[in-house]
């Protein structure tokens, strides 16, 4: 067998891809996908694009969406990099910035895909376990060899770290890239990318996916220091100097364009949470103060993988996590206030 595909470590799949695409009759609260479909600027945008375009290459560059991004935190298109989707913006961040033989650092218990990513480009990892409480042991990522990489808020426990932590990082590792992982930090308190001009090692990974409702249209990005961001462009010009297409450049561009949709249905998914999370408490959950689109819980009695089995036979599909550090909780995305219901009304039948 090739070397790359003996370190290749298959995801570990929330649902088997396609089977619960466009289903009426499921409530599908297991992959952290926004309910709300995206601004309809978003589908002008696009189709005008398909009528007009699609014949020619697109912008190898992307300045257009790039400085679109940069504007919304007062940076310029030498501050941000886009790509397929954020997984393939930390594929990327990965090669350009850690290196085989120096360990990274990241939470134990954090996104899945980091420990993929660090056995496909060979560098050695250290897991830094959560506190008690799931917060941070912030000091135990100063001075790491070779970077650090952590989701803020941390999925899937839901939590936010303060910038004030997050800056102790940065400031602790003068010589190490720190990537954080903001794909839910619109449903938070703030974004680290107002410590880009002030951190040269600091790199910030957001995505369209999840605020802006377009997990299918595949656009994430990177905001840091131009030297970093020109390692990024090389990397991906490796590959394809096109990257993204002309339906994506056009769709995520208008999405950043319509702030008062985007507040609104941030908005709305924030106050279901906060509902949600009310309501599981009063039913004997422990939930923990979720800054996310989802909300990570533990019944006092009843077993996760038991809830996650009949919910799912009720046509509810959530997730649940059966590790050291986070044993028996339950994630589940907040959809609308309709799915919601039907989740808190199966829930109350089971338990
Ligand atoms: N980072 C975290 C922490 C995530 O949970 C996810 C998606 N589940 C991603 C990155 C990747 O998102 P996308 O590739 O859709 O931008």
């Amino acid at each position: 067998m090739s070397k790359f595909w003996s370190t290749m470590v298959k995801r570990t799949e929330p649902y088997v891809p396609g089977e619960q695409d466009n289903r009426q009759d499921i409530v599908k609260l297991n992959t952290n996908e926004n309910p709300y479909p995206p601004s309809p600027k978003v589908q002008e945008a696009m189709l005008g694009e398909m009528k007009r375009s699609l014949q020619l290459y697109p912008s190898p560059t992307a300045d257009e969406l790039r400085t679109t991004i940069g504007r919304r935190y007062g940076l310029t298109k030498e501050e941000v990099f886009v790509g397929n989707g954020s997984d393939e913006v930390l594929a990327f961040s990965f090669m350009a910035f850690f290196e085989p033989g120096q360990p990274i650092r990241f939470p134990e218990v954090s996104y899945s895909f980091y420990p993929v990513y660090a056995k496909l480009f060979d560098i050695p990892y250290e897991e830094v376990p959560l506190s008690e409480d799931f917060t941070l042991q912030v000091e135990q990522f100063f001075q790491s060899k070779g970077g650090v990489i952590l989701p803020n808020p941390n999925a899937p426990t839901s939590l936010y770290a303060e910038l004030e932590h997050i800056e102790a990082i940065v400031k602790n590792n003068p010589d190490q890239v720190v990537i954080i992982d903001e794909a839910y930090i619109d449903f938070a308190i703030e974004s680290a990318a107002s410590l880009i001009r002030k951190y040269d090692n600091l790199l910030v990974v957001q995505t369209t996916s999840k605020s802006r409702s377009l997990a299918g249209l595949r656009v994430g990005f990177a905001m840091g220091n131009p030297a970093l961001i020109e390692a990024l462009i090389r990397i991906k010009d490796s590959f394809n100097s096109y990257t993204l297409d002309r339906l994506a450049l056009a769709g995520a561009k208008a999405a950043f364009e319509d702030e008062a949709y985007f507040k609104e249905s941030t908005e709305k998914i924030i106050a279901t949470r906060e509902r949600v999370s009310a309501t599981l408490e009063q039913l004997g959950f422990h939930v923990l103060p979720s800054q996310a689109n989802f909300v990570f819980a533990s019944h006092e009695t009843a077993s996760a993988e038991s809830l996650y089995k009949q919910l799912k036979e009720e046509g509810v599909l959530v997730r649940y996590f059966n590790k050291p550090g986070i044993d028996n909780y339950l994630r589940i995305t907040i959809g609308t206030d309709e799915q919601m219901e039907r989740f808190v009304g199966k829930l109350k039948e089971i338990l």
